[in-house]
């Protein structure tokens, strides 16, 4: 999917001018509402410095969380300002507004060297919803459009999609276009086995797309939330575990065609949903979570399993923790299938995570630089290597 990119434009084009960027800075925050895994925000600098280096005014807009088109204060993106001030070594400016007479005139305002960082865009009832108006109003923003916002690709939303309606030129920045030169490898790659490893908790957003895979993989690995709507298509007893009821023809139908190169739990960790640690956790079979406990991670069996799996793939993607992971002693399932992918990628296997959640996990187990490439982007890297595209790209520049 060849699109027009940052680096192509003449430095005329950028010189002095306001860059609209859509990045995505859809972090986790901790309790106190700091951010938990700058990620995201160190894979924009690229785009950034180069902009800043054009003599380019970068102009930021991103989502985060699920505010679903009202202003819910825990969602604001003034937490990240101080990230990316810090990261990047430049002056960033965080304005509480989005679109509108403020954000326009901070926009023109704008001095050489300094970044603009609006709040979030689905704070607004019309992102989500890729409504006109406000991509009008996103586009005024700007005098280019960037979409570094990998994370977000997948969405026809005002900010990725329509505001490249009004705004031309529209190019992908430097982390869109590394990630879908690292995705095109995959989807490339020949080398079997073939292993896909599922996991996380976003079922309803990404079991439509695992159908995709079951053509081209030669095993699919499930664990985390996702496998527990597989246990239950294939009649366990989950408990209070995280289910998602409306997947469970869905999963039915996938366990049916998938059959022998599916591999599910045997064993899980279960504990009361609301457990504070794994203290109190005991290892079940996967068929028999009991009543009020809830699966908070692959047992050990599983991890011996997923592992060996795993670790003798050539070609690996992985998106979604096998489990809890953020909450002390449920991450034993995540951190093995870490291991196991670095172990692959060591062995000479061409390795992709991809995920926000998935991402950090890598990072927390310490193995980020031992795996082929980390994606910023869960279900848009999905969605890319099950289809070959992405309305974010789509909608950008020819080349
Ligand atoms: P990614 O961001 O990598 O695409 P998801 O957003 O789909 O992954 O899922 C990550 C979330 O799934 C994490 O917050 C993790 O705690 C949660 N999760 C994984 N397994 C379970 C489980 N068994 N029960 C509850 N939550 C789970
Ligand atoms: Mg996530």
């Amino acid at each position: 999917m060849k699109r027009r990119r940052l680096r192509d434009l003449a430095p005329e084009l950028l010189r002095g001018r306001r860059a609209l960027v859509r990045v995505d800075y859809n972090v986790p925050l901790t309790e106190r509402g700091e951010v938990a895994d700058p990620t995201r925000v160190e894979a924009t600098l690229p785009t950034l410095t180069y902009l800043l280096e054009m003599e380019c005014r970068p102009v930021l807009v991103s989502h985060l969380g699920r505010p679903k088109g009202e202003v819910v204060p825990k969602y604001s993106l003034a937490p990240v300002a101080p990230v990316l001030e810090e990261a990047l070594g430049a002056r960033v400016r965080f304005l509480p507004s989005t679109v509108g007479v403020e954000a326009l005139q901070a926009s023109r305002d704008l001095e050489a060297g300094h970044v603009l960082l609006l709040e979030n865009t689905r704070f607004l009832p019309g992102e989500t919803k890729n409504d006109e108006d406000l991509s009008r109003q996103f586009a005024q923003l700007g005098d280019l459009f960037v979409n570094d916002a990998f994370g977000s690709t997948h969405r026809a939303h005002a900010s990725v999609v329509g505001v490249t309606e009004f705004l031309r030129p529209a190019v992908a920045g430097l982390l869109v276009e590394s990630e879908l030169t690292a995705l095109e490898a995959l989807r490339e790659a020949r080398e079997r086995p073939f292993v896909v490893a599922f996991g996380g908790a976003k079922i309803g957003d990404k079991i439509g797309l695992l159908e995709a895979f079951l053509d081209h993989a030669d095993r699919v690995v499930v664990g985390g939330a996702m496998a527990n709507t597989f246990l239950l298509a294939s009649g366990a007893r989950m408990g209070a575990s995280l289910v998602e009821t409306e997947a469970v023809p869905l999963a039915a139908g996938f366990l049916e065609r998938a059959r022998g190169r599916i591999l599910l739990p045997s064993d899980l960790v279960a504990a009361r949903a609301d457990a504070e640690d794994a203290s109190e956790a005991k290892i079940v079979a996967a068929g028999a979570v009991p009543e009020g406990e809830a699966a908070l991670d692959i047992g050990p069996e599983t991890r011996r399993a997923f592992a060996e799996v795993l670790a003798a793939s050539r070609t690996l993607f992985w998106n979604g923790p096998m489990g809890l992971f953020e909450r002390p002693g449920f991450d034993a399932g995540t951190v093995e299938v870490a291991r196991a992918v670095a172990v692959a990628t060591s062995r000479g296997a061409f390795t992709v995570v991809g995920g926000g959640d998935s991402a950090s996990a890598i990072r927390q187990s310490g193995l980020t630089g031992e795996v082929s490439h980390v994606s910023t982007g869960g279900g848009a890297s999905l969605e890319y290597l099950a289809q070959g595209s992405l309305p974010g790209i789509e909608a950008l520049d020819l080349p």
